[in-house]
């Protein structure tokens, strides 16, 4: 065996196992968007035939291959079993085996068809899979859910706020849990030029201006961190005001007034008209998806939600100003400028980004909401797209879950301009979730070119180095 190549079969062989793990979470994916709309448990009942109901063996069973042994068709009954199933699990197998590739085996420098690919890795990656992990499987747990919600959202408009919560508490644990390790095995991380940083026993690289794996306030901004915990206790704040009663939950009466409306609709008159229309889908006017835009109290809902948000806006307030006494007397640095007296612990730092990218990624979305719907006088974007952005927001830090957001609207034009050509098979509307999670991915690939765009917005003399 060469020696090039010796050298290389650990990574390699990792790179095969992350691509299989992909395969399988792909798997798991599948039962998910089966399961979770129709209410199904979730663990128990293990994967049948959804014609005949025979028990798949543990060899069907293997993703991507079992589907391929079959030939996609039940061995029992000869059903079709859709490739939907094989498709998702390459999908997801690809987007983790592609990401481990980029991430940590491309060299920065290298070019594919004057493409350069080595450097759609963030800085932080260039460390090396040993000392980043934690912040890989953030980001593998949150594309995961991302596929999921994908799935779920295009076809039944609601997102399962469980795949939202599972990516922010990864991010929340292994994010801080990442940095405590760090400084306990490493040292204190101290600057040595911008980018560089280095431990007592490493050196570290980061984009210029940030500390670590997602975008942070760095190291002396003590109100940064302050306004993420005020913002988040809030926010538990109004949580538990709602639980008390004290404030009420938005959109509570909207299931039975659909009910009333419907109900009113299903007089013989109404049932034929409604039948004459759906002949042609486009005019549907009947199902729930298209009913909530009809729903007449929206801008007062939007009050209630103003009042849910209050807590975490005063906490967001008190916490920033609070925070920025916590650093100590301004005192000057090496180059002459102020400086806390204290810098932000590591681990602080780090939670402060995880909890700031939930507050921005989130708020950002909500404002949207709250802005459109007094504006339009129906719901504009779901709560789930909230919930969505602030999980981006955990894993990637404020930065991230921002671009994604503005990039979104441009992927909605790219799907209405795809649907267009395509004629009657994609021609409906689509929830914004498929979109913003789209987008997000787009924003972890295109990196440089954004990065290379927002210079020449901002008239920087170079690409804007994002972390
Ligand atoms: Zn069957």
């Amino acid at each position: 065996m060469p020696d090039w190549l010796m050298m290389r079969l650990p990574m390699i062989t990792t790179a095969m196992f992350v691509f299989a793990v992909g395969a399988c979470v792909g798997s798991l994916i599948n039962v998910l968007v089966y399961r979770m709309p129709r209410g199904l448990d979730v663990v128990t009942p293990t994967s049948r035939c959804p014609s005949c109901g025979t028990k798949l063996t543990w060899r069907e069973n293997i993703p991507i291959l079992g589907w391929i042994f079959l030939r996609g068709r039940c061995r029992f009954c000869r059903a079709k079993i859709s490739p939907e199933y094989p498709i998702v699990e390459a999908i997801v197998a690809v987007l983790f085996g592609g990401t481990f590739v980029l991430w940590y085996m491309v060299p920065p420098e290298t070019t594919v068809l004057g493409v350069p690919v080595g450097s759609i890795a963030p800085e932080w990656a260039h460390n090396g899979a040993a000392r980043t992990w934690p912040a890989f499987v953030v980001l593998a747990t949150m594309i995961g859910c991302l596929v999921a919600m994908t799935i779920i959202d295009a076809r039944t408009c609601t997102i399962p706020l469980i795949l939202t919560w599972i990516p922010a508490a990864a991010a929340l644990v292994l994010h801080v849990g990442h940095a405590l390790w760090f400084e306990h095995r490493f040292g204190t991380l101290e600057p040595i030029m911008p980018g560089l940083w280095a431990a007592e026993r490493l050196r570290w690289n980061t984009a210029p201006g940030e500390v670590w794996t997602l975008a942070t306030g760095g190291l002396q901004n003590w109100r940064f961190v302050g306004m993420g915990i005020g913002g988040v206790v809030g926010l538990g704040v109004a949580n538990l005001l709602l639980a008390k009663g004290l404030i009420t939950r938005s959109f509570a009466d909207y299931a039975e007034w659909e009910s009333e409306t419907l109900a009113r609709r299903d007089t013989p008159a109404a049932i034929e008209s409604v039948a004459t229309s759906q002949s042609d889908p486009a005019h549907r006017n009947d199902s729930p998806t298209d009913l909530w835009v009809q729903y007449p109290h929206a801008r007062r809902e939007m009050v209630r939600e103003l009042a849910f948000l209050a807590p975490a806006v005063i906490g967001t307030l008190i916490g920033g100003w609070a925070g920025s006494k916590l650093g100590g007397a301004m005192v000057p640095d090496a180059h002459g400028q102020g400086v806390p007296a204290h810098a932000v612990p590591l681990w602080l730092a780090v939670l402060g980004g995880v909890l700031m990218g939930y507050l921005i990624g989130g708020g950002l979305v909500w404002a949207v909401r709250i802005g459109g719907t007094l504006a339009f006088g129906k719901e504009a974007m779901g709560l789930g797209d909230v919930h969505l952005m602030a999980a981006v927001g955990a894993c990637l830090g404020w930065i991230d879950p921002t671009i994604a957001f503005f990039g979104a609207a441009f992927v909605g034009v790219a799907w209405a301009i795809l649907a267009a050509l395509a004629g009657g098979r994609l021609n409906r509307a689509m929830p914004y979730g498929p979109f913003l999670a789209i987008a997000t991915l787009l924003v972890l690939v295109f990196k440089p070119v954004i990065e290379i765009w927002l210079g020449h917005l901002f008239s920087s003399p170079g690409p804007l180095n994002l972390p």
